[in-house]
């Protein structure tokens, strides 16, 4: 600041008064005592000379010239609309200011129009890791240029390319992998098209039109609630949050709201006001317990146990909705005796279905075949007049003249909860058994209920029977397909609105031919994983080949091949995959080639062979969509994509073009793929990739969306800038409910409304499942069984946390401030203490898989024989010795192997083995540091 600037801020008229501290106090204390004067009504004014005059503090301070530069940061050329796609589930809209083509903060929009005046809106919608983002943008991490790896994998040395060189590299090894290996080394892995689903079909498009294997996401994660799909044969399907307004009695259950879904976790907490109450079911007292009626500190993995104790109070105690059960659900289904499947069709005549089933009527005292089932010609599950039994056992004649026993599931349900009593329900959850009786009380009485389901219940080995006995509850209390109510799941940002026309852009010659692959199976295929547990005396192995044989499971590449190469954008799978250093020494190694397209240095880019620099989230063009909200809004460019970085659709783009060079320049023929039959000709692939030459932009990839699907039908990626759009209908092909105006979106009322079947094999929420596998492990009905890790004494529980949306923000300078900067272990002082342990001292936390040596968190809230570490922490981000996935390893359950089974059957993303992380042992040491 020089002279001349004093001179400018100085107002040279009046005298000016240097002012000291002591001055300053006594002009103070005579002010107050002015105004503190007895008498001195609101008539006769205090004298405030001092105040107006040579009191002002700013006008005798002589350094004025920041306070221009200070308002000219809050100044912009340009605001532009956009939001984040870091899987975070929140799809929040933002405004983003620009200055001399600088993106210099960001604001959240508050624009989202309200579905009506009684419910709580959904403005303003942000986090604080939304709020620094620009910082991010322009942070170290971000990548400025392609990067070809010097050193070895994951040291960190590279050269810088040119977009030419870099692309030629992988160009020409994805050819001769196709040629010489077969298309289906080449793998490909993203996320959550959701978030951007413009980004996504990018690769996707690629991976279809040259037949590469394209892998799963929302299983291997763990986010997929594996009991959808079985009891309802949807992915998933949840309310979005403004519902929560309208429930009377919200269950957190594995679920830490204030954390995760910081911008809706309003809705369940405003529901108070509106006669709701919050039960909170956690291990650790949280930042979600504190605003609960009812909070269970139940034991780590015996979630499954309180719920079916639940159930079995509710049905003793007469709490259950006896019509909506009869109609909506499978308990009234026959099941025969002696094999424990149920009466089908076939059993009754010869050449009968195996897809129609039965229930008693008791009008008519017979048999009656159930409406709505796949084999059913009636599309309806209407009863018509019909009254099922829900108890007895009845005697049928067979189609051989045989006479059978058969008994309804509801039967078979109460012998199987008969052992779940509260003492013992009680003593597995560490629970008080008057207050889980409470709780049954509650749940069967207050009206609507639901259950908003997390990941600390879905991420544990037997999370299908965990999840079918926690959608058992809002079943038999009549709470599901009604607003308010429900089983809820939010965790990943699974569905895409606008499904068809998103689909139409991913794989566009139809989504048959091209290679799936559950990723939880290809990464323990691949790699040296071992699961030591037997599953009915047998290895997973075993089931993985049976199941790969039955053709259930698909498994790529074929013929005992190994993947050659890998190609992961808007992704971390390395440093999200359990078992790290057993992928790195076995599958990762084995790869040939690994290529990463990202905005910033992350672990998986650190360890691959090609680092390809991407547009990020302020830089692009795209849309964004998420189950927690029913409004679409635009991703937009702030800016060009900085650097020599570009957009995920023009690196796809130029890769399809450089790939179509490369295969003129060698003269390369057609590939037949034979799976497919389909000839692939690479000379052409920029324009079959391009849709022949109709979609080359982000922008017209957008509309493509927009304009193939029946809930954004009409709208542009124009329109969407102004402002975020609430979706005009659902395509009753993806979706179960409509929209309706003014009122917040729920599932499932097109089941119990309009009385459409649901999408299981018997049409009806499905809680018998009698394939054989089922029945040999013993899993045909909601059961608890034990997590599967014993060994050591503490649970590693890595769940989502407040300061990152997995790894994304982890490296974030703001976000390390509100920590201790580093990886940190929080662990129950009484645990500690056994430990000699003090806080922040350096721990080695390990058990048989590896180890990670990092700092101690000593937490009074944490839960004594658990230990917690928020997941996401890059390796290279503060462990001294490994990382937070070191300690884990892929174990695959049985029963999530099956297929061609109705409704269960291996689709992307849909079914198939979740690769579970919480079901781990560790055990905890002072460090050697
Ligand atoms: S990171 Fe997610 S929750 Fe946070 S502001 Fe962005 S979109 Fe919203």
């Amino acid at each position: 600041m020089n002279d001349k600037t004093i001179d400018k801020t100085t107002d040279k008229n009046k005298p000016q008064k240097t002012f000291s501290r002591r001055s300053f106090i006594q002009t103070a204390a005579m002010t107050a005592a002015t105004l503190a004067l007895p008498g001195c009504s609101r008539k006769e004014k205090p004298v405030l000379s001092t105040l107006t005059g040579d009191f002002d503090p700013l006008r005798s301070y002589p350094y004025r010239g920041w306070e221009d530069f200070y308002r000219k940061i809050w100044t912009w050329d340009k605001v532009v609309r956009s939001t984040h796609s870091a899987n975070c589930t929140g799809s929040c809209s933002w405004k983003v200011y620009v200055r001399n083509g600088v993106m210099v903060r960001e604001e959240q929009a508050a624009d989202y129009p309200r579905i009506n005046a009684d419910l709580p809106d959904y403005n303003p919608r942000g986090c604080q890791k939304g709020g620094c983002f620009t910082e991010y943008v322009y942070s170290p991490q971000r990548l400025r240029y392609p990067l070809i790896r010097t050193g070895e994998r994951g040291e960190g040395k590279w050269r810088r390319a040119t977009w030419d060189e870099a692309l030629t590299l992988v160009a020409e090894k994805l050819l001769d992998n196709i040629y010489n290996y077969g298309p289906d080394t080449n793998s490909f892995f993203s996320v959550i098209p959701a978030m951007s689903p413009v980004s996504f079909c990018a690769g996707s498009r690629l991976a279809h039109y040259i037949g590469g294997v394209f892998l799963s996401f929302y299983d291997w994660y763990c986010d997929l609630p594996p009991g959808e799909p079985l009891t309802w044969g949807v992915q998933t399907e949840a309310c979005e949050c403004a519902d929560w307004f309208n429930s009377k009695y919200i269950v957190l259950w594995g679920s830490n709201i204030s954390q995760t879904r910081i911008p809706d976790a309003h809705f369940a907490f405003e529901a108070r006001y509106n006669g709701a109450q919050i039960v909170c079911i956690s291990p650790d007292y949280n930042s979600s317990a504190i605003h609960a009626d009812l909070y269970f500190r139940i034991n780590p993995g015996t979630d499954g146990i309180l719920a079916l104790g639940v159930a079995k109070l509710l049905i003793d105690q007469n709490l259950i909705d006896v019509p909506y059960v009869k109609e909506q659900t499978d308990m009234p289904l026959l099941v025969l005796s002696g094999t424990n499947r149920f009466l089908r069709e076939s059993d009754l005549k010869k050449g009968g279905k195996e897809d129609i089933f039965y229930f008693w009527d008791t009008k008519q005292q017979r048999v009656v075949p159930t409406p709505g089932s796949m084999g059913s010609e009636q599309k309806t599950i209407q009863l018509n007049g019909a009254d099922p039994a829900l108890t007895g056992t009845f005697q049928i004649q067979l189609a051989d003249g045989k006479s059978a026993e058969v008994t309804t599931v509801f039967e078979l349900l109460k012998k199987e909860l008969a052992g779940y009593t509260v003492d013992k329900v009680a003593a597995r959850t560490g629970l008080p058994a008057n207050e889980i009786e409470l709780f049954a009380k509650e749940l069967g009485t207050r009206k609507p209920a639901m259950i908003i389901h997390g990941a600390g219940t879905n991420h544990w080995f037997h999370n299908d029977l965990s999840n079918r006995s926690l959608i058992l509850l809002v079943a038999l209390t009549g709470n599901t397909g009604k607003n308010g109510g429900g089983f809820n799941h939010y965790v990943g940002q699974e569905r895409v609105w606008p499904e068809q026309g998103f689909f139409r852009l991913a794989f566009p010659e139809t989504r048959k031919k091209q290679r799936f692959q559950n990723t939880t199976l290809w990464s323990y295929v691949h790699s040296t994983n071992k699961d030591p547990h037997l599953y009915n005396g047998k290895p997973i192995e075993w089931y993985i080949q049976e199941s790969v044989k039955n053709g259930w499971m698909p498994l790529w590449p074929k013929n005992g091949k190994k993947p050659r190469a890998f190609i992961v954008w808007r992704a971390n799978y390395l440093n999200q995959a359990k078992g790290n250093e057993i992928l790195e020494s076995s599958l990762w190694k084995d790869l040939d080639l690994i290529v990463d397209i990202n905005y910033r240095m992350d672990t998986t880019a650190l360890y691959s062979d090609v680092v390809l620099p991407a547009a990020s989230y302020y830089e692009k063009v795209d849309i964004n969509t998420t189950d927690c909200h029913s409004y679409i809004h635009p991703f937009g460019k702030a800016c060009e994509p900085l650097f020599e970085s570009k957009t995920d659709w023009d690196i796809f783009r130029a890769l399809a073009e450089k790939m179509a060079e490369v295969a003129t320049k060698k003269g390369l023929k057609p590939f037949h793929d034979d799976a497919f039959d389909w000839n692939r000709d690479f000379t052409q692939l920029a324009h079959d990739w391009t849709g022949k030459g109709t979609i080359q932009t982000d922008e017209q990839a957008v509309n493509f969306i927009l304009g193939n699907a029946e809930e954004t039908k009409g709208m542009t990626y124009q329109q969407l800038q102004e402002k975020p759009k609430r979706f005009v209908a659902t395509d009753p092909e993806s979706w179960n409910s409509d929209i309706e105006e003014g009122i917040a979106y729920t599932p499932f009322k097109h089941q119990l409304e309009k009385k459409r079947p649901w999408r299981t094999l018997t049409g009806r929420q499905q809680f018998y499942i009698d394939h054989p596998w089922y029945i040999e492990l013993g899993e045909a009905l909601p059961t608890f069984k034990e997590p599967v890790e014993e060994k050591y004494p503490l649970y590693w529980n890595t769940p989502h946390g407040r300061w990152s949306i997995h790894s994304t923000w982890r490296d974030h300078r703001a976000m390390l401030r509100l920590q201790r900067g580093g990886p940190i272990v929080y662990m129950h002082p009484d645990d500690a203490r056994k430990r000699g342990l003090q806080d922040n001292d350096w721990v080695r936390i390990h058990n048989e898989v590896g180890h990670c040596v990092c700092r101690l968190q000593i937490l009074p809230g944490e839960k004594p024989g658990r230990v917690t570490m928020y997941h996401g922490w890059e390796k290279y981000l503060g462990f001294k010795e490994g990382g937070w996935q070191s300690l884990t390893y892929i174990k695959i359950k049985p029963t999530q192997l099956i297929g061609k089974y109705g409704h269960v059957n291996f689709r992307l993303n849909y079914w198939g083995p979740t690769g579970n992380n919480r079901d781990i042992k560790v055990d905890v040491e002072k460090a050697k540091v």
